[in-house]
């Protein structure tokens, strides 16, 4: 079965890699008033409306002012006949920036990634990851040259004609789990959250590492218990910058002593189901937000799916 998807992700693009090597085409499309293109300045894109919003995007010729002189558009793909694009924007003025969205505006993607449409979602995510990355990527970590895009904006080539290194767009596995024990699951909390919240563990996957061996290794160090059973569940974008969450669940084997370090984590407890159910509707434990797939982790084990 395949699993319904997180929100940011599922963006429904055709992604068209083939035309991305094809400059013609692509300036065609740049210049075609029927394209539309995303504007994203930091972890901002673009939206328009309230009830609900939807994203945002824009005309190139509108947007291009925004643009003169500083990072080449991204194609993201095809959309029927449309093709769509992302553009950082974030070093135009202010000013000029209102007038070339309006109607629209810049929200932030935490805040508007659940609110939006399943497509709209995964657009603004691939959008948001793909300029994040060019904007951290635009000198070689071989040489120091600068680099330069390419291929519609999914590489980026070391402009050091003794160099020439190919850099692509990066994603960084982060597992993300549930740890049950029969009828109760283990969440934690960082000091930084607001009060009361609790969500699953989670951590990078290091090099050299398998998933699976990650799970069991954050999982000891961040609660100092063992698991067994690891299911894969869901996976979701997450472009803060460039993460790609994995989800699982994860059966605890021996002791369920939770022993942790509070520098990385403040609390790290079992919550049996009904209760955890009952502090979340009074109030009292906060789960994380609809937009984070820990959220779907922690509902669908209250809802025992
Ligand atoms: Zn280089």
């Amino acid at each position: 079965m395949t699993p319904r998807p997180n929100v940011l992700a599922a963006s429904g693009l055709d992604r068209a890699h083939l035309l991305r090597r094809d400059a013609g085409w692509q300036a065609e499309r740049w210049a075609d008033p029927t394209s539309r293109v995303l504007a994203v300045s930091g972890t901002d894109v673009a939206i328009v409306g309230d009830d609900p919003p939807r994203a945002g995007p824009t005309s190139p010729t509108r947007l291009a002012p925004l643009l003169d002189g500083g990072r080449a558009p991204v194609f993201l793909g095809l959309d029927g006949v449309a093709a769509f694009f992302a553009a950082d924007i974030s070093d135009s003025p202010l000013d000029d920036r209102a007038a070339a969205l309006a109607p629209g505006r810049l929200a932030g993607l935490r805040a508007v990634g659940a609110l939006v449409s399943q497509r709209e979602g995964g657009l603004l995510a691939y959008a948001a990851a793909i300029v994040a990355w060019h904007r951290r990527h635009g000198f070689c970590g071989l040489c120091g040259w600068p680099t330069e895009a390419a291929e519609a904006g999914h590489l980026r080539i070391c402009a050091n004609p003794a160099c020439r290194a190919k850099h692509f767009p990066r994603t960084d596995p982060v597992v993300i789990m549930l740890v049950t024990d029969g009828d109760r699951a283990l969440l934690g909390r960082q000091a930084a959250w607001p009060p009361g919240r609790y969500s699953a563990l989670a951590g990078y996957v290091e090099p050299g590492e398998s998933i699976e061996e990650a799970v069991a290794r954050e999982v000891a160090e961040e609660a100092g218990i063992a698991v067994g059973a690891v299911t894969y569940r869901s996976s979701q974008p997450w472009p803060f910058p460039s993460s790609l969450m994995l989800g699982f669940t994860a059966k605890l084997v021996g002791s369920a002593d939770v022993r942790f370090d509070d520098d990385e984590l403040e609390d790290v407890r079992w919550f049996e189901r009904d209760e955890l159910r009952e502090a979340a509707l009074a109030g009292d434990v906060l789960l994380p937000p609809p937009v984070a797939i820990a959220r779907r982790l922690i509902e669908d084990w209250l809802e025992d799916v």
